[in-house]
């Protein structure tokens, strides 16, 4: 059974509390590969997950699906034990963590947007069983990654945990979601262009360590998807969807290598989280991400027209504005996005309110 093999190499790979001073050095510097052990593409995989585990070399005896009260609530018929998460909050963890204690499930399967998937994979952390990513929309790179977001009494935080063991995409699934949300996904790939410049920026300035295989995965999987979106197409047409989540997929990836969300969240990133604070209704994080990073871009006098007009054809607002966000609303979230997290080095310390100006100019007017 492989699954008991992979509880070993995780205890081994955690060190118990008799490892020796020489296991732990070399613990440190090997690290393992964070790939999927598990990824399933194609129309209707969903309905086969148990056998393509079994496929694959997994067993599981009691698995549990989790799902959201809407319309991904008719999946919780793929396994015995349903579990439906409400909200993503901390709380929300725990009820979940004692539904999955009472029934000895050994392995969640995730069947949501990015509120089941986050509860989910802290589910998984806090009782160690395996967590199965499937997303049923590609609306932002969390869909294989060890970061979950999530509310708590104080705030909402994004919680670093571990990876998911694998991740299953169903096309005739995320076929179904509004096109908004795969917009959205678009747009959080695209902010990898921007935050991978940060990242390099703070590295020039010696305030951090660019890690190397990470910035590549992330620039490949942003630069080949933008080559590729150029031409036009429907969001909602089989490949498009592929090639979307390829590009999250690695996204993800390069996080886990990185150990930090460096390679795909930079200043876009922050003037994103700013307008979440300011705004009475945020658009999806990835609409939001997209729209900054062509701001951005153009705080750093990248040329963006191909970037645009790519944008422009998959249907992506052109401008803040279109989608009911004012210039001065937008400004101020530039302004503010550096507190949203303090110590992440970006374009937005080195500049100021008249190259601001400057930038929004040539990105949207
Ligand atoms: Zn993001």
């Amino acid at each position: 059974m492989r699954g008991e093999e992979k509880e070993k190499r995780k205890r081994g790979e955690k060190g118990g509390e008799g490892a020796s001073q020489k296991g732990r050095i070399l613990q440190k510097k090997i690290r393992k590969l964070p790939f999927p052990e598990v990824f399933l593409t194609g129309r209707g995989v969903i309905h086969s997950i148990r056998e393509d585990l079994e496929e694959e070399g997994f067993y599981f005896e009691n698995p549990v699906v989790a799902t959201g009260p809407g319309f991904t609530k008719r999946f919780g018929e793929l396994f015995y034990h349903h579990f439906v998460v409400e909200h993503a909050s901390w709380e929300e963890v725990k009820r979940f963590k004692r539904f999955i204690e009472k029934n000895r499930n050994d392995l969640i399967v995730g069947v949501g947007g990015g509120r089941v998937l986050d509860v989910s994979k802290l589910a998984g952390g806090e009782t160690g069983i395996p967590f199965l990513s499937v997303p049923t929309t590609l609306s932002n790179d969390g869909i294989y990654s060890p970061v979950a977001v999530i509310s708590f009494e104080d705030g909402i935080k994004s919680v670093q945990t571990e990876l998911p063991l694998g991740i299953v995409i169903d096309v005739e699934v995320i076929k179904s979601a509004p096109g908004i949300y795969l917009l959205a996904g678009v747009g959080d790939l695209i902010a990898n262009m921007s935050a991978l410049k940060d990242w390099e920026l703070a590295e020039s300035e010696g305030r951090e360590k660019l890690e190397r295989i990470a910035y590549l995965i992330s620039r490949d999987a942003v630069e080949s998807f933008v080559e590729f979106a150029s031409n036009g197409y429907d969001v909602h047409s089989p490949i498009f969807i592929e090639r979307l989540s390829d590009g999250l997929l690695a996204s993800g990836i390069s996080m886990a290598i990185a150990g930090t969300s460096r390679p795909a969240s930079g200043s876009e990133h922050l003037i994103s989280h700013a307008l979440d604070e300011i705004l009475e209704k945020p658009l999806p994080h990835g609409i939001q991400t997209g729209m900054a990073t062509l701001f951005t871009e153009c705080l750093r006098g990248e040329d963006i027209s191909l970037l645009k007009k790519t944008m422009e054809k998959l249907g992506f607002p052109a401008s803040p504005e279109e989608v009911g966000i004012k210039k001065e609303t937008f400004l101020k979230a530039v302004e503010l996005g550096p507190e949203t997290r303090k110590g992440r080095f970006t374009i937005l310390d080195i500049t100021g309110r008249k190259e601001w100006e400057e930038a929004y100019k040539k990105a949207f007017e």
